[in-house]
């Protein structure tokens, strides 16, 4: 298979070697305090043909942030991972992809959240989601701020078609190590308060945190899950 311009073909190996790396990586800064994330494997802007060798590392779970590029690789992934969406999710492409992922991670406001629970209980199903949170309070990159976060899963908790597993944050890009400690420690201190504050009807289990730069920070402070593209596949050629 030639690839376009002079991109190296990563072989199952090499991809093998990187998971494997990362695996590694999350139990040696997970360990002793928390159990090691679970890999999400990031693969927007990737091909199914480059990803379905994934599953020769172990990798059994991918993460996809755009619904029209989700569904256009479905049939060639052939069911061989669990789908999350983890990006922004306008409400009137909930419809399409209802059926085909284990899990929204990037809920984060109400009418969104109605929708989904509404297209889920047509499918029959409670679908798994994350409520994405603002550890940095850009606005603009939306999540929930973190001081409304308590009173907005009150407001999911009815909702028939949803079943509220935890919390998800995206970092600020930044080089500034000890600011990122800090929001992935307040994170994980706002995760443990919504956990132990038990509203009836959410379940705290799931804390999605973690990408490429910073997944061992996460895995210090207790994510369950990170996401992680480009340290798998190499830098992406286009966002
Ligand atoms: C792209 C993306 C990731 C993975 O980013 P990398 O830096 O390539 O690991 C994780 N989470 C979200 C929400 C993303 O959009």
């Amino acid at each position: 298979m030639q690839t376009q311009g002079s991109m190296i073909q990563l072989t199952e190996e090499i991809l093998k070697e990187r998971v494997e790396n990362i695996q590694r990586e999350l139990r040696e800064a997970s360990e002793g305090r928390y159990p090691a994330p679970r890999l999400i494997a990031v693969t927007k802007t990737h091909s199914a043909e480059e990803i379905l060798p994934l599953r020769a590392a172990g990798v059994t779970e991918i993460g996809e942030n755009r619904v029209q590029e989700l569904l256009g690789k479905l049939p060639d992934l052939q069911g061989a991972f669990d789908v999350h969406l983890i990006g922004r999710l306008q409400r009137n492409k909930v419809k399409q992809i209802v059926r085909h992922v284990k899990m929204i991670q990037s809920v984060d406001s109400l009418p969104l959240a109605e929708e989904i629970s509404r297209r889920a209980e047509e499918a029959g199903r409670r679908l798994p989601v994350l409520v994405e949170i603002s550890p940095a309070g850009e606005e603009q990159k939306g999540g929930v701020p973190k001081e409304e976060t308590e009173a907005f899963l009150r407001n999911l908790a009815p909702m028939p078609g949803l079943r509220v597993r935890g919390l998800m944050a995206v970092m600020p890009l930044t080089e500034d190590e000890a600011w990122l400690d800090q929001l992935f420690r307040q994170t994980r201190e706002l995760f443990e308060r919504m956990r132990d504050t038990a509203i009836d009807g959410i379940e705290m289990e799931e804390l999605s945190m973690g990408m490429s730069g910073d997944y061992r920070i996460a895995a210090r402070h207790g994510a369950t899950m990170v996401r992680i593209g480009s340290a798998i596949f190499g830098p992406r050629m286009y966002v």
